[in-house]
């Protein structure tokens, strides 16, 4: 047997030995059990020629369990699948001739771009275009001043699903105020972490009944949920940085991301105001990691845009903001501001400065870094 590096085509000199082995029957605990359990490869195994299941496998894998480690395909393969396996999160394939490994270097290099969207290549053909698009309804949006004209703009130009990620916050109250009186078709949730303040569902049932929207309850996987605080216990997160990034992963980043697939366009409620970080966030603009167009309809709205507008349309809000609360997020995580702390000072003020954010919005403009 040997190994082949999908990537390049070249044999493996030392593989690792794999942790776990994934038949294509594996249900949904099984594979949370693999991607969690351990940062060793995780094989799959193709039992015939035509059985495609461990391509979904592996898709699952890196998309809804964020597993970065090693995927490596084992059994009946060919080197037709390369690519195949490729875009869909494998790293190797178990080949039995070593013989075989330059057909496969072949078969890996045959097609250099997709027009389909991969676990690793997101839309690279459609991706300049939409580059492009962003750039121009970015530049749009900033003639249009009304926040409600700024909705129906977007919503003018893009097409598909367009999902609005609300936490209820001030911003994401202007924002459902503007989608409903624009009446544009907007697919509005919120990340219900399990550790949400109950005012906030009590703004999430007053803007229903303002609105006439249902705003979606997204849960976050309860396997995933349970084996987080079976391995942290249930306040982990106050105990080291990784726990805490671990929490927001499993509770907001990826029920986001599976919420996310498929969109054409996503709404938020950032501001260049709220930190430097988010100083030069744009109206409009491609994002690569979710291969969709990211709207941020009050980036360049002050703090005083902001009030203004909520008193002028007696915008509900969450009932925390009156009692000092600014940035709000899980209960546990979230405290009061004084007066002259920074807005987010009340977000895991545990933490230093630097390493607090949630994941939910990376800059599309400096890969890896939170917006
Ligand atoms: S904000 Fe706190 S409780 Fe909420 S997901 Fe993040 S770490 Fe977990």
């Amino acid at each position: 047997m040997a190994l082949v590096d999908l990537a390049t085509g070249s044999l493996v000199a030392d593989p690792a030995e794999c942790a776990t082995l994934l038949e294509p029957t594996a249900d949904a605990n099984a594979l949370a059990a693999a991607a969690g359990g351990n940062a060793g490869p995780i094989a799959i195994r193709f039992p015939t020629f035509g059985d495609g299941r461990g391509i979904s496998l592996a898709v699952l894998l890196r998309e809804r369990h964020g597993f970065k480690g090693e995927i490596r395909a084992v059994g009946y393969l060919i080197p037709d699948l390369a690519q195949f396996l490729l875009r869909s999160g494998f790293d190797t394939a178990e080949i039995a001739d070593p013989e075989q490994a330059s057909v496969w270097k072949a078969s890996v290099s045959r097609i250099q771009r997709n027009y389909q969207r991969g676990t690793r290549n997101l839309l690279p053909l459609r991706r300049d275009a939409s580059r492009q698009e962003a750039e121009a309804l970015d530049q749009r949006l900033a003639r249009v001043k009304s926040l409600t004209d700024r909705i129906r703009e977007m919503r003018r130009k893009i097409e598909g699903r367009i999902v609005f990620s609300t936490s209820l916050g001030l911003e994401d109250q202007a924002i459902l105020h503007a989608i409903a009186e624009s009446g544009a078709e907007i697919d509005v949730f919120t990340l219900d972490t399990g550790r949400l303040f109950p005012e906030v569902l009590e703004t999430v049932e007053l803007s229903e009944l303002r609105y006439g929207v249902r705003i979606r309850l997204v849960a976050p996987d309860s396997a995933e949920v349970e084996q987080l605080v079976a391995r942290d216990g249930v306040f982990g997160f106050r105990h080291a940085v990784e726990n805490r990034k671990s929490c927001c992963e499993v509770r907001k980043v990826r029920p986001l991301n599976r919420e996310l697939t498929g969109a054409q366009g996503w709404i938020s409620g950032l501001r260049r105001e709220h930190s430097d970080e988010r100083a030069s966030v744009p109206l409009a603009a491609w994002d690569d990691a979710h291969a969709l167009l990211k709207v941020n309809p009050v980036a360049d709205w002050s703090t005083q845009d902001l009030t203004a507008y909520i008193a002028a349309n007696n915008v509900p809000v969450n009932p925390l903001h009156a009692r000092g609360f600014v940035s709000i997020g899980c209960a546990p995580c979230t405290r009061a501001v004084q007066p002259g702390e920074h807005p987010r000072a009340g977000r895991w003020w545990w933490e230093n400065e630097e390493k607090k954010e949630c994941g939910l919005h990376l800059n599309p403009n400096r890969e890896g870094r939170a917006a």
